[in-house]
């Protein structure tokens, strides 16, 4: 449904943006405005959500996108055999911004979403079944932990021992004590060392460096959605998969139909390198020497590229050094395709893979057909930094014979057809914003203020929401921001 002023107003209200003045402004009001061009740096679902709600309001807009393809990390391998989804896939069942998109824009979903099939565990040199995992020797955990699956370990903790009531609690000045590193916090919950090093594949980068406050708050809105049970049977990867959709014919599709929807307004090869602002407009220049004004910009782009961006009035404070700082989360993929009889048929084990090795996991999906021809091997956090450090064909090789040496049925069962790094994509270096340990207090509340005209939107500026439905979410808010500005 076209409801865009009401959605604008629901999410000022529960942004807390002032309502009365959105009240006053109307689209004709805002036309009336002379030069309310807007500038969105960055075809990410953040910055199209964003350029679609102002367009909707009257405002003209453009899009400058750096890369020849749109999307950002909704990004479907349309380039590779199976066409694997890079990015993003699973469309969670509270994704109400990104649900309504896809009606609006008639673009079709189907159910249930990169499912994979369940997991075997490889664990201190033993492959084994997960039924067997409990009473496994190399289960080295203590006590109520043995029954708990490697994968499952830290959102068991979490959840036992969740402070946060509601997720939007996460930026309540209460809840700056648990903005520290997961581990300590862990270990006075009784974690043994043993638990501590199984969980860290989870942890990107690992239980020192990453705040525990952003892990709670998400594990926080997990349970609000799927309730807050503590059973380990299932990871949570295969709990969202099943209640999710997924876009019918990769999720590239839904920021595809988005550009077309903006009607030319979205220009490709277009790497903003500078902004200049004065006090009432600015100048975009890009890569290619093309340069475009408007009152105002939104930057939809992560902050490590945004780093390459000169601005005549630098970005001061706990702002400038967010943007400076903020780490990024390291996945590593390889993609293959499987040849022959299922290796799962000949060893008789699940066909996915947990490892505690230099290969996080091995997911052998299951095709939204049922058809099971392909499988990624994904490296996270230090893992992948570890081996981003090999070439990128060196890669797939070395990750290709770490599998089989640790699951010999495997052997010849695999054809490497695609590796990516999302570190080493410039366009984004990084699979999603990861705050250190005290970072949430420092930065969150500042990094998000407008700097003069330039606001800011994507997944790294999110409120409340996770993945896609945040993109969306930080786009919404930064248009919002603008259009009370353009009506005051
Ligand atoms: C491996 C992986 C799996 C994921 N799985 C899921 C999932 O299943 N479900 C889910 O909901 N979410 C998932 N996500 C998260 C989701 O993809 C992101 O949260 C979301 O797509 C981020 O959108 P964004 O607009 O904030 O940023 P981006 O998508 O990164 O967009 C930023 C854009 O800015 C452009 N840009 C960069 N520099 C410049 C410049 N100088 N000038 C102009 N343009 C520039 C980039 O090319 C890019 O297009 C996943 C992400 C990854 C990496």
């Amino acid at each position: 449904m076209p409801t865009s002023r009401r959605q604008l107003l629901t999410t000022a209200a529960t942004l807390g943006v002032a309502t009365s003045v959105l009240g006053a402004f109307s689209p004709r009001a805002l036309r009336a405005v002379e030069k309310t061009d807007v500038i969105i740096i960055g075809a990410g679902l953040s910055g199209l959500k964003a350029a679609i709600e102002l367009k909707e309001q009257g405002a003209k807009v453009i899009v400058l996108e750096a890369n020849s393809r749109i999307g950002g990390r909704a990004f479907t391998a349309d380039h590779v055999p199976g066409r694997p989804e890079f990015g993003a896939s699973q469309i969670g069942p509270d994704y109400a911004r990104v649900l309504d998109m896809c009606n609006r824009l008639k673009v079709k979903l189907g159910p249930g979403s990169n499912i994979n099939a369940p997991f075997a565990f490889y664990v201190g040199g033993k492959l084994m079944k997960k039924e067997d995992w409990t009473s496994a020797p190399q289960n080295k955990t203590v006590g109520e932990e043995r029954g708990v699956l490697p994968a499952a370990l830290f959102s068991y903790y979490l959840r036992k021992h969740m402070p946060l009531k509601a997720a939007e609690d996460w930026l309540e000045p209460a809840a700056a004590q648990f903005d520290v590193a997961p581990g300590p916090w862990l270990k006075s919950k009784g974690v043994s060392d043993e638990a501590l090093r199984l969980m860290e594949g989870g942890l990107a980068p690992d239980a020192w460096n990453t705040s525990l406050l952003t892990l709670m708050q998400e594990e926080a809105r997990g349970m609000t959605i799927f309730g807050s049970s503590t059973d380990s049977s299932k990871d949570r990867f295969a709990q969202y998969a099943e209640t999710s959709q997924h876009v019918v014919g990769g999720t590239s599709r839904l920021p595809e139909a988005m550009a077309k929807a903006l009607d030319g307004a979205v220009l490709t090869n277009k790497a903003v390198t500078d902004i200049d602002m004065t006090k009432t407009n600015l100048k975009v220049r890009c890569l290619d020497g093309t340069t475009y004004q408007a009152d105002f910009a939104i930057s939809a782009i992560p902050f490590k590229p945004l780093n390459r961006i000169s601005i005549n009035q630098p970005l001061q404070g706990m702002q400038a050094e967010a943007v400076r700082g903020m780490p990024y989360n390291n996945n590593t993929q390889i993609h293959f395709v499987l040849k022959g009889t299922p290796y799962w048929e000949q060893d008789g084990l699940d066909a996915s893979l947990w490892s505690d090795g230099p290969v996080t996991n091995l997911r052998q999906a299951i095709g939204y057909d049922g058809s099971r021809t392909r499988a990624a091997a994904f490296c996270v956090g230090k893992k992948g930094d570890r081996i981003d450090q090999l070439v990128p064909k060196d890669r797939g090789v070395f990750v290709l014979a770490e599998l089989e040496r640790i699951r010999p049925s495997l052997k010849g069962k695999l054809e490497v057809v695609g590796v990516h790094s999302w570190p080493q994509y410039m366009f984004v270096e990084g699979c999603r914003h990861s705050y250190g340990p005290g970072q949430v207090t420092r930065w969150a509340a500042d990094m998000i203020k407008p700097h003069g005209q330039i606001h800011f939107a994507g997944e790294h500026t999110r409120r409340l929401d996770v993945g896609m439905e945040s993109a969306m979410e930080s786009g919404e808010r930064a248009a919002i921001e603008i259009i009370t500005r353009m009506a005051g």
